[in-house]
């Protein structure tokens, strides 16, 4: 009952305002954003990466409301990547984007997110790397596999998301479980009406386990984006039946989540692929986290009451 209101919330100015403002929150916030600036993130890229993790970066922030800060969104991807190749460690970071971020809700958004978009695709490639476009809510992702479709005449290793809650996944992952093309399956992290997406648990893990089977069963790469303990064993199960190697696809948890379970699903010689997000606007992504879980808001309230 409480996700949906606190996925209300994570969409008004006002609650943006509080809680950014609250004094306890950073605290808080620090679970799964676990630092604002590069400098911040490279101790934790170092840590995670020595013990055989492997990442996706997210610089947080979405919702943008001008195309400067859509070029400062494209400029700190940018200036990650550079870092990343100064460290030697571009095979081992991915990165993953937001296109609102980049301007996709502007006038002309489209062109504009693929614009600055490009750069960092191309950036990336340069350091032996690749970038996955997030999935954002349901009405952004027309645009989203569009500019994934053009990225990759060039850059054919950029990978897209797909999200289990919704009616029209099944087709996507149908088309997207061809040759080369990487394709992250979650379940889905945003407030979706019951004429777009399933609304029960039940009903979204059964969709999970059918487009699993989709892309299992398909010639991309599948990246299984959950941290489910009954969907991780399934997913093993249907790799094995469709004759699939450990390294022809690979597990992705969130940072701050089920930490123990990226170590163990590692040292049993899955590929384990953390993302990371890092940044100053953490609003919207630390929302979505406490909506996932209710007892983070419950945490999350206790201390700020115990202040
Ligand atoms: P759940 O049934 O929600 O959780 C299973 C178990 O995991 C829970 O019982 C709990 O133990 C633990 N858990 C899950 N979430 C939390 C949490 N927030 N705090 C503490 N414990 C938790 N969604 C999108 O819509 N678009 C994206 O582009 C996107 N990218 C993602 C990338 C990755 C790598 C991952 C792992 C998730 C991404 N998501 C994205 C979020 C996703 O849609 C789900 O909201 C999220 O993963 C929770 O679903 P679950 O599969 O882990 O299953």
């Amino acid at each position: 009952m409480l996700g949906p209101v606190i996925l209300a919330a994570s969409r008004s100015d006002r609650m943006r305002r509080l809680i950014s403002a609250a004094p306890v929150t950073k605290q808080v916030v620090d679970r799964f954003i676990p630092g604002e600036s590069v400098d911040d993130i490279v101790p934790i890229i170092e840590q995670l990466t020595d013990r055989g993790l492997e990442l996706t970066m997210d610089v947080v922030g979405e919702d943008i409301t001008t195309p400067e800060q859509a070029t400062a969104a494209r400029d700190a991807y940018l200036a990650l990547i550079d870092r990343l190749r100064e460290l030697g460690l571009g095979e081992r970071v991915e990165m993953s984007v937001k296109l609102s971020m980049f301007g996709q809700a502007l006038d002309g958004g489209h062109e504009l997110a693929l614009a600055n978009v490009r750069p960092v695709v191309e950036a990336a490639a340069a350091i032996g790397t690749t970038v996955t476009l997030d999935a954002e809510d349901h009405t952004t992702l027309d645009s989203m596999f569009a500019i994934h479709e053009e990225l990759r005449k060039d850059f054919p290793q950029t990978g897209c998301v797909i999200q289990a809650y919704l009616f029209r996944t099944e087709a996507d992952a149908r088309r997207l479980a061809a040759a080369g093309s990487r394709v992250r399956l979650v379940k889905g992290a945003y407030k979706e009406p019951a004429e777009v997406a399933y609304q029960q648990k039940h009903e979204i893990d059964k969709a999970y386990v059918r487009i699993l089977g989709t892309l299992m069963e398909g010639e991309g790469y599948p990246m299984v984006g959950s941290h489910d303990p009954r969907l991780i064993s399934i997913a093993q199960e249907l790799a094995r039946r469709a004759g699939r190697k450990p390294d022809e696809y690979e597990f992705q948890m969130l940072y701050g989540i089920r930490g123990d379970e990226h170590l163990r699903l590692a040292a049993e010689g899955h590929r384990m692929r953390v993302y990371t997000a890092y940044g100053t606007d953490w609003y919207g992504y630390f929302m979505r986290r406490l909506a996932e879980k209710p007892a983070n808001l419950r945490f999350f309230l206790r201390s700020m009451l115990s202040k």
